[in-house]
């Protein structure tokens, strides 16, 4: 018999995926030129030219052997030892490279940490609204995934909830910042506040809660919003980045996973990291990778579009009367629909070519998601399909 759980989750698959084909199918009908594709958060601009001039500097000039060549399951010493010394002097921190395991993406960072700090049964937290794939993240993982509501005001932290679902059940807390959806970015203060309360909890239940950081947009700060380290605040902390966004390069899977140096058994989860790859087949991302990135660890690309983008579309949403929080990083943007159903709001703006993704996944029902990871000419051009849409249908 084949298995259950996976056949089920076939009938649950992503909304985002369907506005997204829906895009792709207009497109082929009209030229995607004139269809408002803001649903996948794919990033639109090109990788730096010091990664590509790596990749071909050394595809041309590397032992071609050991450049193809299994990588150490905890990824390259030599890449982790350079990661761990560039956050270490970025943010002040003490990693050495026995605190690095390189990983596939913030995805597979996220898997591993998670599998080293629950046993299946255990609870983990996440804030609404949160990044759709975090329900697989933690259910498959065998942890037991619970939502804190959201904070609606400025999508920071709901303490209230936090501190009553913080039970004895939890052992990790998953948090996402800059945020997708929101693009909220936690402050110090949000972040201060939430290690206190995690101390104080620990203390109280006689066992440590981690504090798993999901941060693929990092790099992805708008002016006048400061991103601090979450690792500063909080020693059981597990840090998980992605080179995703920051160098455009999603489908190379790259990231990492950062073992504060203060946590417990600090000296054991990067190890442990190897062992859960053997279990889940992961294997270590590519060497040539690997390689790459490490020669581009204090670059990004070009990422001023994103910041463009979000004033422009803050900009004029906000003058058609939309109630929305204004981004401090990431490429997403998160209005309040105007009517309580933003699944039918969001089938309505198809009418227009706009293709906007509902809220409900993300687990704030009401609102809708635009990924603002487009040219900032189509960007300029939707404006126009926005106003007719809000005229059109009353709003
Ligand atoms: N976490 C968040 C919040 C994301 O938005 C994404 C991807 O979009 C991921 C994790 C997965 O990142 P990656 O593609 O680098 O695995």
């Amino acid at each position: 018999m084949i298995s259950k759980k996976y056949k089920d989750m076939l009938s649950n698959k992503s909304i985002i995926r369907q506005f997204s084909e829906f895009a792709i199918a207009r497109g082929a009908q009209i030229g995607y030129e004139n269809v408002f594709d803001y649903s996948l958060g794919n990033p639109s601009v090109s990788p730096p030219q010091k990664f590509t001039d790596t990749m071909i500097d050394l595809l041309k000039n590397k032992n071609s052997v050991e450049l193809h060549g299994y990588s150490q399951s905890l990824g390259i010493p030599a890449v982790r030892e350079k990661i761990a010394n560039y956050l270490n002097q970025r943010f002040g921190m003490n990693y050495t490279k026995e605190h690095i395991f390189m990983s596939t993406g913030a995805a597979g960072a996220i898997a591993h940490a998670l599998r080293c700090v629950t046993a299946p049964g255990d609870e983990v937290l996440i804030f609404a609204p949160f990044f759709a794939e975090y329900w697989s993240y933690v259910n498959l993982s065998g942890a037991i995934m619970k939502v804190v509501p959201a904070n609606v005001e400025d999508f920071q932290v709901n303490f209230e909830a936090f501190e009553e679902m913080l039970t004895e059940k939890v052992t990790a807390v998953l948090i996402n910042t800059p945020n997708n959806p929101s693009g909220a970015v936690y402050t110090s203060k949000t972040l201060k506040r939430m290690a206190d309360i995690m101390t104080a909890k620990s203390e109280e239940y006689g066992h440590d809660i981690f504090l798993i950081s999901d941060e693929p947009y990092r790099e992805i700060v708008f002016a006048g919003t400061e991103a601090p380290y979450v690792s500063k605040f909080y020693s059981n902390s597990i840090c998980c980045y992605s080179f995703s966004k920051s160098l455009s390069i999603p489908g190379e899977r790259l990231g990492y996973v950062a073992v504060n140096p203060e946590c417990t058994d600090a000296e054991y989860i990067a190890d442990m990291c190897g062992q859960v790859s053997r279990g889940i087949g992961h294997n270590c991302p590519p060497s040539i990778i690997q390689l790459a990135v490490a020669e581009c660890l204090d670059i990004t690309s070009d990422l001023s579009v994103y910041e463009t983008n979000r004033n422009i579309l803050y900009k004029e949403l906000t003058s058609l009367g939309f109630e929305c929080v204004k981004p401090g990083g990431t490429f997403y943007i998160f209005p309040k629909a105007p009517e309580k159903d933003a699944v039918a709001f969001c089938e309505k703006a198809k009418k227009y070519d706009l293709v906007l993704v509902p809220s409900d996944d993300f687990g704030v029902p009401g609102y809708f998601r635009m990924a603002c990871c487009i040219d900032t000419e189509k960007a300029v051009r939707s404006l126009e399909a926005f106003r007719k849409f809000v005229q059109d249908e009353n709003y």
